[in-house]
C-alpha cells in the first residue's frame, strides 16, 4: 500500500507476498514429508501458489487488469481471486483437518497399543498385531513367554524405580536379540511375550537359551542393582492354531521352568538336555494365570 502507486501493483505485491508465505513453510517441511496426507497438504499448497501465479498471468497478460478501486469489484481478477480462494481455502482446511485427525488417531492408537515404560507392544497391541498377521494366512512360528525371576524381591529390596529400570533394560536386551519378524510385547508386569515367526520350537528354544544367558550375564549396577537378574522361559511351537492355545501351552512350560528352579528355558515338544520336555497341560488350578 505504501510503496505501490496503483491498485494493480498493490495486488501484485500482495500476491507475491502470498506466494512467499505459502512457499516458505513448504520449503521448510519438504524433506520431512512422509505420510500420504502430508503430501496432500503440500500438493494443495502448491495448487494455491499456482492459482495465484496463473491468475496473475492470465488476468494481466490478457490486459484485463483493473487499475481503479471503483471497477475492482467487477473485474475478472476479483472474480477469479474470490472463486479460487474460496475453493482452495476450503480444500486446504479440509486436508489440514484430516492431517491433524490422522495424527491424533495415530497418537491415541500408539498410546492404546504400546507400553509407555518400555515402548514395547502391550497386550492389546500384541493381540492386534497377531490378528493382523493372521489375516495374511495361518500363523506359523513359536510363542515364547519370558518372566523375570523373583522380580518382586528386586522391587522390595531396591525400590520400584530400580525395578522399572530393570524392565526397561531387559526390554532393550530383548529388542537387541530379536529379529525384525519377531513380535515382542510386555504382556504383563514383568512378563514378556515374543512371537517368533517361522521359527519352530527347537529354533525358538535355542534363541531363548541365548537370551536367558545374556540376561543372567548382564551387569545391572548402572541402574542401581548390584544383583544378578535371571528370567525363565516357556515356549510353545505353533502351526495355525489360535494364539490363546499357544500362550496356554507356553505358560504351562513356563510354570515348569519356574518350579524346576527358575533361570531355565522349557519348551513344549522339545527335548532339552537341561530341563523337562514334552510338556502336557496341567490342570487349570496348577497354572499361574
Ligand atoms: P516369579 O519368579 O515366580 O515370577 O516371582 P516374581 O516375584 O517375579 O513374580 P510375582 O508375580 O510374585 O511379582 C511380580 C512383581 O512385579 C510384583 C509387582 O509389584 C511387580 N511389577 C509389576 N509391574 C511392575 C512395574 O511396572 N514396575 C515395577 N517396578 N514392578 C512391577
Ligand atoms: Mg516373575
Ligand atoms: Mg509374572
Amino acid at each position: 500500500v505504501l510503496i505501490a502507486g496503483s491498485l494493480t501493483m498493490e495486488l501484485g505485491v500482495a500476491d507475491a507476498a502470498t506466494c512467499v508465505l505459502w512457499l516458505f513453510p513448504l520449503f521448510v517441511v519438504a524433506r520431512r514429508l512422509r505420510a500420504p496426507i502430508d503430501w496432500a497438504l503440500a500438493a494443495v499448497t502448491v495448487l494455491i501458489v499456482l492459482d495465484v501465479v496463473v491468475r496473475n498471468i492470465v488476468v494481466y497478460g490478457t490486459g484485463q487488469g483493473s487499475d481503479g478501486i471503483e471497477s475492482f469489484g467487477e473485474s475478472s481478477y476479483a472474480f477469479f481471486m474470490q472463486a479460487s480462494s474460496a475453493i482452495l481455502g476450503l480444500l486446504f482446511s479440509l486436508v489440514a483437518l484430516a492431517s491433524v485427525s490422522i495424527d491424533l488417531l495415530g497418537k491415541y492408537r500408539r498410546q492404546a497399543e504400546f507400553d509407555p515404560l518400555t515402548n514395547l507392544l502391550n497386550r492389546r497391541g500384541f493381540d492386534e498385531a497377531i490378528a493382523r498377521l493372521r489375516t495374511a494366512g495361518p500363523l506359523s512360528g513359536s510363542m515364547v513367554i519370558c518372566d523375570i525371576d523373583h522380580f518382586k524381591r528386586i522391587n522390595d529390596d531396591f525400590g520400584h524405580a530400580v525395578g522399572d529400570r530393570v524392565l526397561v533394560g531387559l526390554s532393550a536386551l530383548l529388542r537387541r536379540h530379536c529379529l525384525a519378524s519377531d513380535l515382542i510385547a510386555r504382556y504383563g508386569g514383568e512378563e514378556f511375550v515374543i512371537f517368533m515367526a517361522e521359527q519352530d520350537a527347537q529354533a525358538a528354544f535355542e534363541r531363548s537359551e541365548a537370551i536367558r544367558l545374556q540376561i543372567a550375564a548382564s551387569d545391572w549396577r548402572d541402574v542401581g542393582l548390584d544383583r544378578r537378574v535371571t528370567a525363565s522361559f516357556g515356549i510353545a511351537g505353533m502351526g495355525g492354531e489360535n494364539i490363546e492355545n499357544a500362550l496356554e501351552r507356553a505358560d504351562v512350560a513356563l510354570y515348569r521352568a519356574k518350579s524346576g528352579g527358575r533361570n531355565t528355558v522349557v519348551a513344549a515338544d522339545v527335548v532339552s538336555p537341561a530341563g523337562p520336555s514334552n510338556v502336557t497341560p496341567l490342570p487349570r488350578r496348577a497354572r499361574r494365570r
